[in-house]
């Protein structure tokens, strides 16, 4: 792709094009042609958004270019514009078509998950305003002492007066009077007589962070970090793109290196974007960087309303927003100069999109860098595998901080076998008598502790000891988990419920127990055995309403918290001085899933819970519980030895033509009639293999169609085809061959295919 820095805005108006080429938010890559109508001929310009009629019914799209050439016999009109300020950027539209083309979704999905709005009609927010009217004239007269403020009563002076003061600084009404204590008739009479005048004027919608003015300068960088930055600002100041993978142990300064580095993209004019796997974690960085930056740090969220969206777009577009912090969508911030991209945590899944368009953030950040000319900086401590290939390709350069800030130690680790544990204690508990023991003499010592499990819920599932039996959801084929709210067990996928049964659906047995542990259950045992100790629990249950993640993260760093219990989301870039132990109550969770990535999950897993210890002057204490403690994911992740587990599971990859080494796209059949959605599939792979053999397409892999691992889902059987190769353009082309020969065959509307490219689960 090739920038498309055009700011001439004239060539972009219609005014000679008749037609207009609008991508409708609908899963195909072609757009509709809809002629002009002449009263919008002046406000749309390419990436503007308009309804236009589609059958009988009507739909919002985005203009993506002009054409004078009838593409059909009749051409129906655009019938309005909406947000008629608003425009997708040009670049942004080709990033659009880039996106649909690769992952396969419809340029219009494309662009409305691009645009900042989608494609809403949002106007801004105004209020009414009182100022003095004729301001300059009065102070004029007052100075000259022509004028004559005594035929005002007191009350008015008092409003005149304040005008003055303020030099004219315009006021809400309501302020005015609850400042001034003066009633409505007052500023009512001085309007009617024309010394005050009231206005609406735009004002920005309130968002949820503090304002903070910047305070915190640069810190001296270290040897390792100094070193870091000036590689990273050889092709910023150059205005070239280059990706750079920051491998950097927890708490070594990556983020002082960002922070230095967009400090520099600014000093040259341009804007940067920063990008974290999770809102969670914004609070804290967002106020790292509003505290270095102030007020032009922009937080862009799915949480955020349209308005507050729309407005965080004008302040883009208004330069009073120069950076912007937030997760995945977050890549599409509409800069004009755009410097610098930070993929910060780049190994986190939650970059992927899981719904269409599924797209990676991390090699969409590289795309856009590329296309703009920007730097990309991609930071973590346990970096993906694909991004360390990358590296060892020479497609991206390794920046290493090995050393913790100031030299504090790691953590130590210890690892508690608890299949041991299991066998020694007459009654086992969900926490060791080690890991007990450690919590009590942290809490003696008033420090904090994480306790990290991967589950929510308060127990893991229902099992029958007669029978075996596992209670499943009847649509899903999940396991359903148990949750005491409700007494009830529920499907994770779909979300349906049922009471707990007394005696297995199964067999009938009453001897039915559940197993595993959930945060819930471990809060409950916490709760007994500390009963002094105040717990926190930090999970997708608990934090799921707006700014009651805020309000946790308050309580946690005021030490109003002993103990901190919580899923993967408190596994990241969390940086709390007071925590000096860290438990993990079960660490193989991720071992057990059906996928090639699951080592690499517990490793990085395991490796970031640790880095959450030891940041202050005490020194960190992880304890690691698990039923295997001989896996090599968590003996690496205890020796906390990144090159060594990484140089062990790369070969296994390639053994075993897995990501990075080769490519995969996988193709997901659903239907309602098992047999049906079956057979579909099955066809879908004859037609791919037999392409790939009519095009000679060598080292090419069909493997499937097979159950998908959620064999069922909201009532649809899933069948799964992975279509494997060593160059993504060579899947593309089979693939593409593929769909036009199947779609030619028009064989059922009751199987959906949905296509994942770079499949990060398999699930
Ligand atoms: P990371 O992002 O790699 O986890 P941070 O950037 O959060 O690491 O740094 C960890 C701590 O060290 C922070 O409190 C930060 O302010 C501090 N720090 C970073 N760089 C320096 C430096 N050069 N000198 C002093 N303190 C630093
Ligand atoms: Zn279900
Ligand atoms: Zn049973």
């Amino acid at each position: 792709m090739h920038s498309a820095n055009s700011k001439s805005s004239e060539h972009l108006r219609p005014l000679e094009y008749p037609y207009a080429d609008v991508a409708l938010e609908l899963p195909i890559r072609t757009t509709y042609q809809y002629a002009i109508p002449d009263d919008l001929r002046a406000t749309i310009r390419k990436g503007s958004l308009v309804v236009i009629p589609v059958r009988s019914r009507q739909a919002a799209g985005c203009v993506v270019s002009f054409s004078t050439d009838k593409k059909a016999k009749s051409i129906k009109q655009i019938l309005a514009q909406i947000t008629p300020d608003f425009a997708v950027d040009e670049d942004l539209i080709e990033l659009g078509k880039w996106l649909a083309d690769y992952y396969y979704c419809g340029f219009g999905e494309a662009l409305s998950c691009i645009s900042f709005i989608g494609f809403h009609d949002v106007t801004e927010k105004t209020q009414r305003l009182l100022r003095m009217a004729n301001f300059a004239q009065i102070t004029k007269q007052l100075r000259n002492g022509r004028a004559d403020l005594n035929r005002f009563t007191p009350k008015q002076r008092q409003v005149v007066a304040f005008f003055l003061e303020s030099a004219n600084e315009p006021i809400a009404p309501s302020e005015l009077r609850t400042r001034l204590q003066v009633g409505p008739a007052v500023i009512r009479n001085l309007l009617n007589a024309d010394i005050l005048e009231e206005t609406l004027e735009p004002v920005d919608r309130k968002d949820d962070y503090l304002t903070l003015s910047p305070g915190s300068s640069a810190l001296t960088l270290n040897t390792w970090q100094q070193e870091a930055l000036e590689k990273i600002l050889q092709p910023l100041h150059e205005r070239r793109h280059h990706t750079f993978l920051l491998y950097g142990i927890t708490g070594s300064g990556k983020t002082e290196v960002y922070l230095q580095a967009i400090a520099e993209a600014l000093a040259q004019g341009r804007q940067a974007i920063v990008l974290v796997p999770e809102i969670a974690l914004t609070p804290q960085t967002v106020d790292r960087f509003r505290s270095r930056f102030g007020d032009i740090v922009g937080v862009y969220h799915s949480k955020l309303s349209i308005g507050q969206k729309y407005d965080l777009w004008r302040k883009i577009k208004q330069r009073r927003v120069a950076i912007i912090i937030g997760a995945r969508s977050a890549v599409f911030s509409p800069f004009a100069d755009l410097g610098l991209i930070v993929v910060d945590e780049e190994h986190e899944n939650t970059y992927k999109q899981n719904d269409t368009p599924r797209y990676h953030t991390r090699d969409v950040a590289v795309m856009r860098g590329q296309q703009r000319g920007a730097v990309v900086i991609l930071g973590s401590a346990t970096p993906s595998l694909e991004s360390y290939y990358n590296t060892l390709i020479h497609k991206y350069t390794v920046l290493t901080l090995p050393k913790r800030v100031e030299n504090l130690p790691l953590p130590s680790v210890e690892l508690i076998d608890m299949t041991k544990e299991l066998r020694e204690r007459d009654n086992p508990q969900i926490l060791s008598t080690r890991l007990v023991q450690a919590i009590q003499q942290r809490l003696d010592a008033n420090e904090q502790v994480i306790l990290f499990l991967n589950r929510r819920g308060f127990s893991n599932f229902l099992l029958c000891l007669q029978c075996n039996h596992i209670v499943k959801c009847d649509a899903c084929d999940i396991t359903m988990t148990y949750h005491r709210a409700g007494d009830q067990l529920v499907c994770h996928y779909c979300a349906r419920r049922m009471k707990k049964p007394d005696v297995c659906p199964a067999c009938h047995s009453s001897e039915v127990t559940l197993i595993g542990a959930g945060t819930q259950r471990v809060e409950n045992e916490l709760a007994h055995r500390f009963p002094q100790a105040r717990v926190v629990r930090v999970d997708l249950d608990t934090t799921t309403r707006r700014g009651s993640f805020i309000e946790k993260w308050r309580m946690i760093t005021e030490g109003e918290v002993d103990i901190i219990l919580g899923t993967q989301m408190i596994a990241k870039g969390f940086h709390l001085e007071r925590v000096t132990l860290v438990g993990v109550v079960s660490a193989d969770f991720s071992l057990y899933l059906p996928d090639f990535r699951s080592a690499e999950r517990t490793f990085s897993l395991l490796t970031q819970v640790a880095g959450r210890t030891g940041r202050g002057p005490q020194p960190g204490y992880v304890i690691i519980q698990t039923y295997v403690p001989h896996h090599y994911s968590i003996v690496k992740a205890t020796e906390q030895d990144y090159d060594a587990f990484t140089v062990k599971e790369l070969r296994v990859r390639k053994i075993l033509r897995f990501p990075p080494y080769y490519k995969l796209i996988s193709i997901v059949f659903s239907g309602v009639e098992e047999e049906l959605t079956r057979t579909v599939a099955q066809r879908f792979a004859n037609i791919a293999k037999s392409l790939a053999y009519q095009k000679g397409l060598k080292g090419l892999t069909i493997l499937g169609p097979a159950p998908s691992p959620i064999a069922k889902l909201r009532n649809r059987y899933r069948w799964r085809l992975l279509i494997r190769h060593g160059r993504t353009s060579t899947l593309h082309r089979l693939l593409d061959a593929s769909l036009t020969k199947f779609s030619q065959l028009r064989m059922t509307s009751k199987v959906a295919l949905s296509i994942d490219v770079d499949p990060l689960d398999l699930l």
